[in-house]
């Protein structure tokens, strides 16, 4: 029994063009988000039938497939939605203040989420996220999809550092690619996300 489903693209595969060409981003949603999606599932029906035969020897590795594709399957049903084509430009309200307020200045957060995409070593993501027990926001730079983050962050926005992300289009110029992403930011969408995170 499927516990995932692929969600729908909230718009259409060449909708983020040219800073993202529709290739790439079929690719990424119907390919790459597909895996994790079925990773995901496969790995918790194979966790069921080692509960049911009592054998926990693939145990340890079964868990982390299943973290990495969970992990995998949530981003990416974020970062979707994290983008639009009428994105860009700076967030505004509550969110504005809470960025001033936990980084300085909207030019210094920016700073520091370009830095910890750009920077991510192989394959992962910079992300801005709510931490609850000090109630700030933060920079996380997470390692594939699921290392390298504080337990019980929320994922605001999210930024994609995957080769799969950009390779076909900006070859190994990252950086280009991450500054684009800027000008795609649904400013309401991760305000939307800040206000569920931080009233939950
Ligand atoms: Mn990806």
């Amino acid at each position: 029994m499927a516990r995932y489903s692929l969600p729908d693209m909230p718009y259409d595969y060449a909708a983020l063009e040219p800073a993202i060409t529709g290739e790439i981003l079929e690719l990424h949603h119907a390919r790459h988000h597909a895996a994790y999606v079925k990773g995901a599932n496969d790995s918790l029906e194979r966790l069921a039938e080692a509960r049911d035969k009592g054998d926990y020897s693939a145990l340890v590795g079964l868990e982390k497939t299943y973290a990495f594709n969970l992990s995998g399957h949530v981003l990416h049903s974020i970062f979707w939605r994290n983008l639009s084509p009428d994105g860009g430009d700076r967030p505004d309200g509550a969110l504005a203040d809470a960025i001033t307020e936990h980084f300085g200045s909207f030019d210094a957060f920016k700073a520091q989420l370009t830095a910890a995409t750009t920077g991510v070593q192989g394959s992962g993501w910079g992300v801005l996220a709510w931490e609850p027990l000090g109630r700030r926001l933060v920079v996380e730079q997470i390692y594939d999809h699921h290392g390298n983050v504080g337990m019980n962050t929320t994922p605001l926005l999210v930024f994609d550092a995957w080769e799969h992300a950009y390779y076909l289009q900006y070859r190994n110029v990252r950086p280009d690619y991450v500054e684009r992403l800027w000008d795609l930011v649904d400013w309401a969408d991760v305000a939307a996300r800040h206000t569920a995170a931080t009233s939950a």
